[in-house]
């Protein structure tokens, strides 16, 4: 499998370069060069499958030669085993026609994993295979960085550096990262907001002596990677649910679009989805689209689903390179457009495409709150803050005949125990491999908001670990 940007001006790679590169030269995202099919037989022969089983199945036409395909199902199997639930993404029905598809009971508790704890393992192997290592750099302020770590923990290959703004993580958050003891893991405290981290992260990059001497990379929602992880519980919920002969529908919280994008992945790839619901809270540039194709920035307002405060959401660019029909100066013209005016122009004929399949959907907090209360009262069933915008989006959906409508469950409602008691009055526990997560050491160290200093201490880790 080739990949190639959606700007047009990248050389083509195979997975391997994908994944390392992450973002391709031209500033564009790489996108198979032609997308694998899956029949109505080849589905078929998919249900009930393991979850590792299906997973490595699903993204082996992703991989291709990168990774030999025993090797895949090992790393999908080892990837999948510390999920605490022994179904990985199991299914809980909420309602006649509607599943919860519970994507959080990886390490961190939150849908990153499904997808971090793949990418971690493939970049051991592609780094053995070119006898390399990386040292992953990356900001955060919440789900990503600790995914990111546990993925790379322990993991021979790789250096994992993470900045997070002091004092400004919730508690949950920044233990989930700090209480990981591991020579090649690096958390950060820098005094600065996430902004200013992330400001950081862009000049280690920019920095051309430092980038090449630490063989910095990164893995970020752009990659690749990531997204061919995230197609499999798809098609996995809707074989569950009677596919290929029945359709189904989704319904996805949503923030930089790279969880939508692998529902239509598994569209694109011949899984009969009938409707893809795009969820957001009070940053809604996704929804404003799709109601009126009305994509203009507005500034971020922070939310009780702090995964979803975005309103530049990178991943739309894939989508945005099929509505154009694959045209990559079209698509290069259109986001640098949007870069420079903070509207895009999308044709007429490329939305319409789009509203076909796609609905929008907008929640804001009272809202959420209200959800969380309901889900509770008449379901016994505890959303988190993002999930329940999903599953409020789900249950908005205009009369779809009885279609099994699955929404996606994002993160565990232990890590937002401050909203879930706003809405319940309950703080609900953490899970039992976590539950001693405040009793746990800490370690991390604290650096000035200034670039030097941070550099200063990535290299003397990185040189420490690869000594
Ligand atoms: C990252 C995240 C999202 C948004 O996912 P995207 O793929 O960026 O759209 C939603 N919910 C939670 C809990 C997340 O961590």
């Amino acid at each position: 499998m080739r990949y190639i940007s959606t700007r047009g001006q990248a050389p083509a790679r195979d997975f391997a370069g994908v994944l390392l590169a992450g973002l391709a030269e031209d500033g564009g995202l790489f996108m198979p060069e032609t997308w694998p099919t899956l029949s109505h037989a080849d589905l078929r022969a998919l249900r009930g499958l393991p979850y590792p089983e299906l997973a490595a199945r699903v993204m082996q036409p992703f991989i291709g030669d990168a990774v030999p395909f025993a090797k895949l199902q090992t790393i999908c199997r080892d990837a999948y085993a510390n999920f605490a639930h022994p179904a990985v993404v199991p299914l809980v029905q909420l309602d006649t026609t509607l599943w919860s598809m519970e994507l959080f009971h990886g390490p961190t508790l939150a849908f990153k994993d499904m997808a971090m704890q793949v990418l971690g393992r493939l970049f051991d192997h592609v780094l053995t295979a070119r006898n390399e290592r990386v040292t992953i750099v990356g900001a955060t302020s919440g789900d990503t960085g600790s995914a990111a770590i546990e993925a790379c923990r322990d993991r021979s290959r790789v250096d994992i550096a993470i900045l997070h703004p002091a004092g400004r993580t919730s508690e949950v958050q920044r233990r989930q990262m700090t209480t990981v003891n591991a020579a090649n893991v690096a958390n950060i405290a820098v005094d600065g907001t996430f902004d200013d981290c992330q400001d950081l992260v862009k000049a280690m990059f920019a920095d051309t002596a430092f980038r090449t001497d630490m063989h910095l990379s990164a893995v970020n929602s752009i990659n690749w990677a990531r997204i061919a992880a995230q197609i499999p519980y798809y098609i996995h919920a809707a074989l569950a649910l009677g596919a290929p002969e029945r359709e189904v529908a989704f319904s996805v919280p949503t923030g930089n679009f790279g969880n939508v994008l692998a529902a239509w992945a598994a569209r694109r790839m011949g899984l009969p989805v009938a409707r893809l619901v795009v969820a957001s809270n009070r940053n809604d540039i996704l929804s404003r689209f799709l109601a009126g194709n009305d994509m203009s920035m507005a500034p971020v307002e922070p939310s009780l689903s702090p995964s979803m405060d975005i309103q530049v959401s990178s991943n739309f660019e894939r989508l945005l390179f099929e509505l154009l029909d694959r045209d990559p100066a079209a698509t290069a013209a259109a986001m640098t457009g949007f870069r420079s005016t903070g509207r895009m122009e999308v044709p007429h004929t490329a939305w319409q495409r789009a509203t076909t399949l796609m609905h929008g959907f907008r929640l804001d907090d009272e809202g959420t709150l209200a959800e969380i209360r309901r889900l509770d009262r008449e379901c016994g069933y505890l959303a988190d803050p993002h999930s329940a915008i999903g599953i409020a989006a789900a249950r908005a959906l205009p009369c779809t005949h009885h279609t099994p409508t699955i929404a996606a469950a994002t993160a565990h409602p232990a890590k937002f125990p401050d909203a879930m008691e706003q809405a319940t009055g309950r703080r609900p526990p953490l899970p039992k491999h976590l539950a001693d997560l405040y009793e746990r050491p800490e370690h991390f160290t604290t650096a000035p908001n200034d670039l030097d200093a941070i550099e200063a201490q990535v290299r003397a880790f990185a040189y420490r670990n690869a000594a």
